[in-house]
């Protein structure tokens, strides 16, 4: 016999919980140590948007997104509040432990703006986590450390200036780093190249060259060719997929797509016929967690290298990241960015997630194992419910 059931928890027997009020936060982070600067723009300061969902059972869960600046990719601070607002309504009264079904009705109620959904996704994650008094990352599968790797990624900069950051955050622990480059002749990005492997040569470190998209494709080959005898990793050199498909025979390095791993169908698409070496996919430009989960189980059936990054954003998405990439298989695992080196403070001083020797640890405690402090929050922006 087959039972449709309507609402209700998980498991048979269990009482409904609904979404009853969607607080929504604006919160400002402003960047440590100057402009960061990468080819599609320079930020000084980020507008974080912060989700509290509460149901109807007094359970409480949290949710981030924060995109790096409006031009990275197609997602901005306003537009995710936007989005949030059109939601809102649509929530409310819905299921928060149905976290497919919850997707449904976000999808329901408006097309796209995943970056959105996905706050509204983690905190449903934290949410369902918390009131089970297991981490965000039971819910995921598992985890399978207790720490994960980190990378640091520098900004566009001077040849000599980026060699000395790579190499002092080799020192400082990181095994990995991302260096960016693009916006200007490629001749520039060649000799940035070139000092910093001549500083982590031999070191163990592994080095990644993010174009963030601005490479034109005679570029990534001249890169590519002039470089060859470098043992990096190309990342999202040029605009789309396509660009890098049209030229990936031309180059001598691996290539992950970021930017342009704009949802799950493209990124499964892209696994499935080989056109990249693996992904820095983002939690929120996928989605959220319930998605980012099935790609990550479609990076492992195609044995794809991935990291799990976010644009930008506070302790709630950081701490999303890590429980999520805890579940990764390690050898996959290409490491976590988060913000969190570029931020001045934390919203939970307590727990808040941090890079120590180029590792994050998996917080302890239910749900993200983060708790923002309201009083640093200050009041919503808006309340639905
Ligand atoms: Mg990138």
């Amino acid at each position: 016999m087959v039972r449709i059931v309507e609402g209700g928890g998980d498991w048979p027997g269990d009482d409904p919980v609904r979404i009853e009020e969607i607080a929504v936060f604006s919160h400002p982070l402003p960047v440590v140590g100057g402009t960061y600067r990468i080819a599609s723009g320079e930020v000084d300061a980020l507008d974080s948007t912060l989700v509290r969902l509460t149901a109807d059972d007094g359970s409480v869960g949290w949710g981030e997104t924060c995109p790096v600046g409006p031009t990275y990719q197609p997602h901005h601070a306003l537009g995710a509040r936007a989005a949030l607002a059109e939601l809102g309504p649509a929530l409310l009264g819905a299921d928060p432990t149905h976290l497919r079904g919850l997707h449904r009705t976000m999808d329901g109620a408006l097309a796209g703006h995943r970056y959105a959904k996905a706050a509204v996704d983690v905190a449903a994650h934290d949410l369902v986590a918390r009131a089970r008094g297991v981490r965000v990352a039971d819910l995921l599968g598992g985890p399978l450390v207790d720490s994960v790797p980190s990378y640091y990624a520098t900004g566009v900069g001077e040849p000599d200036e980026v060699a000395e950051v790579a190499a002092a955050k080799v020192a400082a622990g990181y095994r990995r780093v991302q260096v960016k480059i693009g916006g200007r002749p490629v001749e520039v990005d060649v000799e940035v190249v070139r000092r910093v492997w001549g500083r982590l040569a031999g070191t163990g470190a592994r080095l990644v060259v993010d174009g963030n998209r601005s490479l034109t494709t005679a570029d990534v080959v001249r890169l590519s060719q002039q470089c060859r005898d470098v043992p990096l990793v190309l990342e999202q050199p040029c605009d789309s997929l396509a660009e890098i498909e049209a030229v990936r025979d031309r180059l001598a390095h691996p290539v992950l797509l970021d930017e342009a791993g704009t949802d799950l169908a493209t990124a499964v698409r892209a696994a499935g016929r080989g056109a990249v070496d693996g992904f820095a996919m983002k939690v929120t430009r996928i989605g959220g967690l319930l998605p980012m989960a099935t790609f990550r189980d479609v990076c492992e059936a195609t044995s794809l290298p991935h990291a799990v990054d976010d644009a930008w954003g506070g302790d709630v998405i950081a701490a999303a990241c890590v429980q999520l990439a805890s579940t990764v298989s390690p050898r996959l695992l290409e490491g976590v960015w988060i913000a969190q080196p570029h931020i001045a403070e934390h919203l939970d001083p307590d727990h808040g997630p941090e890079v120590v020797d180029g590792r994050i640890a998996l917080p302890d405690g239910p749900g993200l194992g983060v708790v923002p402090r309201e009083d640093l929050l200050g009041v919503p922006v808006v309340v639905h419910g």
